[in-house]
């Protein structure tokens, strides 16, 4: 059994304020960072344990938070079975693309450390993709960015078998990927502030749920996320100047003030037509 995680850090175990996440923003301190990456490191460390004992043979880990580069690696549990990608993008077969090494040879897809979409109310610092995005569908469906990477794994036919963050994020996640098993380790004060259980108790939820999720793949109960091809992708973006820049792209339609489209003929193609980014 090969698994494939792809970290996010908004949404892990004890990270409860907008600076441990978004350290790059003005005024952060540096202290903050680090304890960020502290804390991401160790939940990494306790859903890779989880993996393997639950029975996956090749685990590959990748840190996606800001384009990745957040993880400890000198702190990562160093196992032969498991691969840790600093990037969300490298290459495979001599060509960059998004999470290299997520292929046929993968059978379940795990989310953890994310994050509700943009405009969801109750959450901890939700949003899709970068905060300039409003909101993003496909074949009309708000999704937010499980939903984007769940689409890009569904080309594989890979199901999403596991998604950690806060209340909101495991509720969007519930909606939308029926039989996922879900660790929900906090809760929201406010758009940048949340709350929740020690971090240990936290790890032991996710390690839980993780096992929950190996469980389920082995007993057929998920999905792929699947959208009809050819995909109808619109963004609403939240400026008209941003609207501008992206109707320019090849491909890409306005539909109002706010909003473009674009249709996408592979779900591994999902954002690839915006962000120049995808298989
Ligand atoms: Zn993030």
């Amino acid at each position: 059994m090969k698994l494939f995680m792809h970290w996010d850090m908004e949404g892990i175990s004890g990270l409860f304020a907008r600076e441990q996440a978004w350290f790059w923003e003005e005024g952060v301190r540096p202290e903050a960072e680090e304890e960020g990456r502290r804390l991401l490191t160790a939940d990494v460390n306790a859903a890779v344990a989880a993996a393997l004992r639950a029975g996956a043979d090749e685990l590959i880990v990748c840190d996606t938070h800001c384009g990745g580069g957040n993880l400890i690696l000198d702190q990562v549990l160093a196992d032969p079975r498991v691969t840790y990608l600093e990037k969300s993008r490298g290459y495979q077969d001599g060509r960059l693309r998004w999470m290299p090494g997520l292929d046929q040879s993968v059978d379940g897809f795990l989310l953890p450390g994310h994050h509700a979409k943009a405009g969801t109310a109750g959450a901890f610092l939700p949003h899709t993709w970068m905060l300039e995005w409003a909101d993003f569908r496909i074949n009309g469906q708000s999704v937010g960015e499980m939903g984007i990477e769940a689409c890009f794994a569904g080309h594989w036919d890979i199901p999403v078998l596991f998604v950690q963050g806060d209340v909101a994020a495991c509720r969007e996640a519930e909606r939308q990927f029926p039989g996922i098993a879900t660790a929900s380790v906090k809760r929201a004060e406010s758009f940048d502030l949340c709350s929740g259980p020690y971090p240990e108790a936290a790890r032991r939820l996710t390690a839980r749920k993780v096992a929950e999720a190996v469980a389920n793949l082995r007993a057929d109960s998920v999905a792929p996320y699947k959208p009809a091809l050819p995909m109808a992708v619109t963004v609403r973006f939240r400026s008209v100047e941003s609207a501008e820049a992206a109707s320019r792209k090849p491909g890409v339609e306005r539909l109002d003030e706010l909003t473009v489209a674009a249709s996408v003929e592979r779900q591994c193609d999902v954002v690839r037509w915006i962000v120049d980014t995808g298989l």
